[in-house]
C-alpha cells in the first residue's frame, strides 16, 4: 500500500478539536481555567467577585467567550493579555503523554488539521504535554480566526470569530484548504458539530453517548475511531463492498504493529 494517500478512504482530511476531543479538561483543566476567567472579570474588569462567574457563563452563553463578550460590550481587553492570564497559569502538567491516540493518530496516514478557538500558545502546549505535536499538519487557532484584533480602534470594531460561527468557519475552511465533503470534522461541542455539518463536513460528535441530528458520528471517546469509522483507513463496514480493498483484520494489524512500535 501507497504510505501518503489512502485513495479506498472516503476522507482526504481530518479535522480535530482540541480541548475535550482529544484530552478531557475535567482532569485538572477546566476548573482552574473557569477560576482564571473569573479573577479575570474581577482583577481586570473590574466586577463584583459574587458577580464574576454568573457573568463569565453568561458571556460564553450570548458571545462564545468572556474575551468575545468582553470586547462586544466594549471593553478594550487585549487578546494576548487575556489568553496569558486565563491559560498562561493552568497546571499543564496533569496532562499526560496518550500513547495510545499517538499511535492511533500515526495510523491516519491523511492531512490531519486541529482546529481550535484556543489560542496558539495553549495549542501548542497541550498538543505537546499529550506528544502530539508532531501529528498534525496545521494548527488553526484563535489567531488564525482574528487576525485583525490588535489593528483594532475600537474593541468592537471587529467582532471576535469563534466556532460555531459560519464566518469562522469559512476563515478555518478557507485555510485549510480542503474539499468538506472529504473532510471529516471532530469536535465534542454539539454546536460546532451543527455548524460542520452546515458547511458540508462529515462530522463526530466526540465526548457523547448519544447523537446529536447534525452528527454523523458518536463516540465517547476519540480513542474510539477506528472502530466506530475504519472507512478512515479505507476498511469498509461488513457489507461485501468489493471496492473496498482493506478488511479489518488489515486496521486491527495497523493498529497493533503501530501500538508494538510505540
Ligand atoms: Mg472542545
Amino acid at each position: 500500500m501507497d504510505c501518503c494517500t489512502n485513495s479506498s478512504s472516503p476522507f482526504d482530511c481530518l479535522i480535530f478539536d482540541l480541548d475535550d476531543t482529544l484530552y478531557s479538561s475535567k482532569l485538572g483543566i477546566a476548573e482552574p481555567l473557569r477560576k482564571n476567567i473569573d479573577d479575570f472579570l474581577v482583577e481586570k474588569c473590574g466586577f463584583a467577585e459574587d458577580k464574576a462567574s454568573r457573568l463569565r457563563v453568561e458571556l460564553f452563553k450570548t458571545y462564545g467567550s468572556s474575551l468575545a463578550g468582553l470586547r462586544a460590550l466594549g471593553y478594550d481587553i487585549d487578546a494576548d493579555d487575556y489568553h496569558s492570564f486565563v491559560h498562561g497559569r493552568l497546571p499543564y502538567d496533569v496532562i499526560k503523554p496518550d500513547s495510545q491516540l499517538r499511535n492511533l493518530l500515526r495510523s491516519i496516514t491523511q492531512r490531519k488539521i486541529i482546529f481550535t478557538n484556543s489560542d496558539r500558545i495553549h495549542a501548542i502546549k497541550v498538543l505537546k504535554r499529550l506528544g502530539i505535536e508532531d501529528c498534525f499538519d496545521q494548527i488553526i487557532c484563535f489567531e488564525t480566526m482574528n487576525p485583525n484584533l490588535s489593528q483594532s480602534t475600537r474593541p468592537d470594531e471587529f467582532p471576535v470569530l469563534l466556532k460555531p460561527s459560519m464566518d469562522a468557519m469559512k476563515i478555518a475552511l478557507h485555510a485549510a484548504n480542503v474539499d468538506p465533503r472529504r473532510t471529516l470534522f471532530l469536535d465534542d461541542n454539539v454546536r460546532n458539530v451543527a455548524a460542520g455539518k452546515a458547511m458540508g463536513l462529515g462530522t463526530v460528535l466526540v465526548g457523547k453517548t448519544v447523537k446529536s441530528k447534525e452528527a454523523d458520528y458518536v463516540m465517547e471517546n476519540v480513542n474510539k475511531l477506528a472502530q466506530v469509522i475504519p472507512e478512515i483507513w479505507g476498511v469498509g463496514k461488513d457489507n461485501g463492498d468489493q471496492s473496498i480493498n482493506r478488511t479489518r483484520s488489515d486496521l486491527d494489524s495497523i493498529l497493533a504493529t503501530t501500538i508494538v512500535g510505540a
